[in-house]
């Protein structure tokens, strides 16, 4: 007898044949019903069992979350649910799951409390799904950029500089800790910290990434990044996984139509193949949007969201215009807005926005032309002077998604830049050799892979898009 997936067997199973089916018991019903899930699909197999020839210990046994064997004949369901069911022959317990102390009980737990079982919280309908969207949109990942002539290259995790992310950085320590090397006065001589080395995790791979594509065109890096930001937010973890294409010979007009085709294509990759797990989400948000109150709800159910952003061009506005439009916004009335009309240089808080995406434009944003005093230094200097050539991407709902560039490609603007910046040019002499030998007009961008998968699945909290997340005072397993 084979062994089938529930999903093959839902999708393709032919009936009047016997099989073998593997999973975790999510409900017993009536001593008769198993609805059996093993992970391939969100949808369950109903086993129906033959109870006058069941062992009873075995009965007993058959408990949510127990792991099970089911051996029997598929046959064309009788009830309106599946198209097909099992008629179970005989069941076999893998793995007991006393339901006296198995946190997780069929009913709704709230996500705090999922997030508290971080271990076995992909048990459940809600992260299963969650998981498998990830997954899915991380091959669509390296499908868009394998099928658009990209390489792919890995940039390190532990880096000696650190010129972008100054004060949050994670540091790398290879000392023993049971026994560290000492300075005189008796304190942990930090010095020797890696080999002799000071050393932290990457906040970013792009400064590497950029050392490729001057070499191999169009690279992309897609891994760990790490910040020690300790912000309490829903949109922020310490670990997160970061995609980071870079180009060369492309400015930022070329930066913006890749990122946008990068997005949308990821997306439809979803839509075709999820379309099961993305119902179930969507109906998740529909049930949560019943209980708020009418003006609190959200017009627009997930998979038009996504087919929103799929459909529509992304509004591309300059940081001087989006000033302006706040400026005239009805919030300015409040004084919300007020220390931006002080202040034409100021950062834009997410509140702002947030304003201009779902607000104002109701359509994702493209902010590009920043002050050039908030941005990094590596950004393309305009010829005004006073701005860079930088964009921001802004989803509703997430808020920023992308960050990226054209690079500044001048030697000689690269040093000034730095030098009023204070960025110590020795450490970074390969990163300004770039510019020395064959420099040429180049871009990339970061795009923070959990936000899009909060984007996809229309999560809310950062900490339900990744299996194991980080956040301050969150690091146990
Ligand atoms: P934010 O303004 O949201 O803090 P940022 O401007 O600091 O983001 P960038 O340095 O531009 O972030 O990084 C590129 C992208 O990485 C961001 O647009 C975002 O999608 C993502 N990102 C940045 N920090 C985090 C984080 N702590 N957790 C998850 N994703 C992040
Ligand atoms: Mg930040
Ligand atoms: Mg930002
Ligand atoms: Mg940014």
């Amino acid at each position: 007898m084979k062994t089938y997936s529930v999903k093959e067997l839902l999708s393709e199973g032919k009936t009047q044949q016997d099989v073998v089916v593997k999973g975790w018991v999510r409900t017993f019903r009536s001593n008769r019903f198993i609805a059996l899930n093993d992970g391939s699909t969100i949808n369950n197999i109903q086993c129906v069992i033959d109870f006058e020839n069941t062992d009873e210990e075995v009965l007993k046994k058959i408990t949510t979350s127990a792991a099970i064997e089911v051996k029997g004949t598929l046959v064309a369901s009788q009830g309106s649910g599946q198209a097909v069911e099992i008629q179970a022959q005989t069941i076999t317990i893998l793995g007991a799951s006393n339901p006296e102390e198995y946190p997780i009980q069929p009913k709704k737990h709230s996500l705090e409390f999922l997030r508290a079982n971080a271990h076995l919280r992909v048990r459940t309908n809600t992260f299963s799904a969650v998981m498998r969207v990830r997954s899915a949109l991380s091959f669509a990942v390296h499908k868009f950029f394998q099928e658009d002539g990209f390489y792919y290259v890995n940039t390190p995790i532990i880096t000696g500089s650190d010129a972008e992310g100054a004060g949050e950085m994670f540091r790398v320590s290879a000392l023993d800790a049971k026994n560290p090397p000492l300075t005189e006065e008796g304190n942990i001589d930090y010095a020797e910290d890696f080999f002799g080395k000071e050393t932290n995790l990457t906040v970013s791979g792009q400064l590497e990434a950029e050392t490729y594509a001057m070499g191999l065109g169009k690279v992309y890096t897609f891994g760990p990044t790490f910040r020690a930001e300790n912000s309490n937010t829903t949109r922020h973890l310490a670990e997160f996984w970061m995609i980071e294409p870079e180009v060369a010979f492309m400015d930022l007009d070329g930066n913006m139509d890749l990122a946008e085709r990068f997005i949308k294509s990821v997306l439809g990759y979803v839509k075709e193949h999820c379309a099961d797990d993305l119902a179930f989400l969507e109906q998740r948000l529909l049930n949560e949007e019943k209980t708020k109150p009418q003006n609190e709800r959200s017009p627009m159910p997930l998979r038009e969201k996504i087919d929103f952003i799929l459909d529509n061009n992304f509004k591309r506005v300059s940081y001087t215009e989006a000033i302006e439009i706040l400026r005239n916004s009805k919030p300015n009335k409040k004084k919300k807005f007020d220390y931006i009309i002080e202040d034409w240089g100021a950062d834009l808080q997410s509140e702002h926005e947030r304003y201009l995406v779902e607000k104002h434009f109701e359509c994702p944003v493209i902010l590009f032309d920043y002050p050039a005093k908030i941005k990094a230094f590596y950004m393309r200097l305009n010829d005004d002077g006073k701005t860079v050539r930088a964009m921001d991407i802004l989803f509703p709902g997430i808020g920023e998604i992308v960050g990226g560039a054209q690079r500044e490609e001048r030697y000689e603007v690269l040093v000034d830049k730095m030098k009023t910046m204070g960025i110590d040019e020795e450490e970074l002499y390969w990163y300004l050799d770039l510019r020395k030998f064959g420099t040429a007009v180049h871009s990339g961008f970061g795009l923070g892979f959990e936000r899009l998968v909060l984007f996809a699945t229309g999560m809310t909290n950062i900490r339900d898009v990744i299996p194991f997340p980080r956040t301050p005072k969150n690091a146990e397993f």
